[in-house]
């Protein structure tokens, strides 16, 4: 296959760039991972959805992927969770972490490489902080360690937002009036009463958020990173302060190419906890939903497009992916012709091409899923004029699940083992049939409908479907 070059949008620059990672052939990945304080919510899980469309096709493409995310088991919001329950920090947020890799495997999102958590890097953290106080990047100030943005002149670079222009809109927590600058943020927190906190050399304390993300992936990832990956809520001030710390630490870039994901929406509102207006995975299984037409769902609207969340939209995405399992599952199981065509491996060499060009222009997904819509309308039309071989069928069936390595809705495999007992009734069916007792095969093709199988009797023989997966 011909080397392809993937173009991404950077936040940083403002422009689609032509991706080329530090060193060749090895991509490093860092996204920003969950807060385990409750159960993610879809919205969440169209930001980590869209970052696995783009690991899987940076695989896809052949670069080998070193991802990490990180897993924030301490803030505001674990240690309140943590003290209603009357449990400690660590069970509380082991429960949502565990919910979270169910989560992920549920979506059949590519697991990362390392899932560091905060509260096992307060060493790597303190680090970075004392290295900042030693170059005059920070201060201390009762205790707690600021972030000094006045030190870092390339502070608004990646959110485009002036510093002067900040100082009316920051919000000043109750904490944290000794600030030199409203604009400051806390890379270290000193110790409240009754919270959990790790000795330092500023004393007993706990990080704060953005620091956690800095210490982890420059530890895994080294002092540069390809692509830093997170919601577009992420941008500021969460990634800029990322920046700052980071490069006022190293001198040296940070990230190369920064991959922001649009809002996933609800009646015109982002989904979040602090709204209410959300629905966790688990709620939508409960509903019905099957987890491959959620994936489908959230991986088909463009990452820097904002997704609309509907049901309507979910029984859309529930269609579109049955008429592509229904594609397969023909291609599976009719009798062909022997032999194949030439006009067949043009057309799937053609859906190849223009998948890949499609994704590789920023993601282009819905490009991709008309190569493939295409194929299917044509593969189609062809098996109903007989004009489908055996070695074409085979071909596109192939194609569809190499392209699954970077969709990955599929089910593992469309023509699935029947449990014994059903392959037996078919069996009985097809004798009674042969017996010309119809009363009897009518009843078993009654019996098995119930059971959510359909039968359609062809020339070759029976074949069933499944009504329902
Ligand atoms: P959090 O647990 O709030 O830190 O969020 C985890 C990830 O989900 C971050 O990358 C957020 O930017 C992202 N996120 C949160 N809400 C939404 C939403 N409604 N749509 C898309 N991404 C979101
Ligand atoms: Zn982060």
């Amino acid at each position: 296959m011909e080397k392809t070059t993937l173009k991404l949008y950077n936040t940083l620059s403002g422009k689609v760039e032509e991706f080329v990672p530090l060193e060749e052939g090895v991509v490093r990945l860092y996204t920003c991972g969950p807060t385990v304080y409750d159960y993610a919510h879809i919205g969440n899980f169209r930001s980590y959805v869209a970052e696995d469309l783009l690991k899987r096709f940076l695989k896809f493409l052949g670069y080998k992927v070193i991802h990490v995310m990180n897993i924030t088991d301490v803030d505001d919001k674990t240690i309140k969770g943590a003290r209603e329950e009357g449990v400690t920090l660590r069970e509380f947020t082991r429960k949502y972490e565990k919910a979270f890799f169910e989560d992920i495997d549920t979506l059949k999102l590519d697991r990362a490489d390392y899932y560091p958590r905060a509260t096992e890097h307060i060493p790597d953290m303190i680090k970075i902080i004392q290295g900042l106080l030693e170059k005059g990047h920070a201060y201390i100030k009762e205790g707690s360690v600021y972030f000094r943005i006045s030190s870092f002149p390339e502070y608004g670079k990646l959110s485009k937002i002036k510093p002067e222009e900040l100082k009316a809109g920051v919000r000043v927590e109750a904490d944290e009036y000794t600030k030199e600058d409203v604009r400051d943020f806390a890379l270290w927190k000193a110790k409240k009463e009754g919270e959990p906190s790790w000795p330092s050399p500023f004393g007993e304390g706990r990080p704060g958020w953005h620091i956690e993300c800095s210490a982890m992936s420059m530890k895994y990832l080294g002092e540069t990173l390809d692509i830093h990956a997170g919601g577009v809520d992420n941008i500021f001030p969460h990634h800029e302060n990322e920046i700052a710390q980071s490069e006022a630490y190293t001198g040296k870039p940070f990230v190369r190419y920064w991959f922001h994901v649009q809002h996933l929406i609800v009646d015109g509102e982002k989904m979040s906890k602090s709204r209410g207006n959300f629905y966790t995975l688990r709620d939508l299984l409960a509903m019905g939903f099957s987890p491959r037409a959620i994936r489908y769902l959230l991986l088909t609207t463009h990452y820097r497009k904002t997704l609309n969340f509907t049901f309507e939209a979910l029984y859309q995405a529930t269609t579109s992916l049955k008429r592509i399992t229904d594609f397969l599952y023909e291609l599976e199981t009719r009798k062909f012709p022997e032999g194949e065509t030439k006009e067949a491996a043009e057309k799937i060499e053609e859906c190849r091409r223009n998948f890949t060009a499609a994704l590789a222009d920023d993601l282009n997904i819905s490009g991709g899923m008309a190569a493939i819509f295409e194929l299917i309308r044509w593969g189609n039309r062809a098996m109903e004029e007989g004009k489908l071989l055996r070695g074409d069928a085979q071909r596109a069936r192939n194609l569809l699940y190499d392209l699954d390595r970077v969709l990955a809705v599929l089910p593992e495999r469309v023509v699935e083992e029947l449990p014994e007992e059903i392959m037996r009734m078919i069996k009985e069916r097809e004798e009674a049939r042969k017996r010309k007792d119809y009363a009897t095969a009518d009843r078993i093709r009654d019996e098995l409908f119930k059971r959510g199988i359909i039968l359609e009797d062809t020339k070759e023989g029976t074949r069933w479907k499944k009504i329902k997966e």
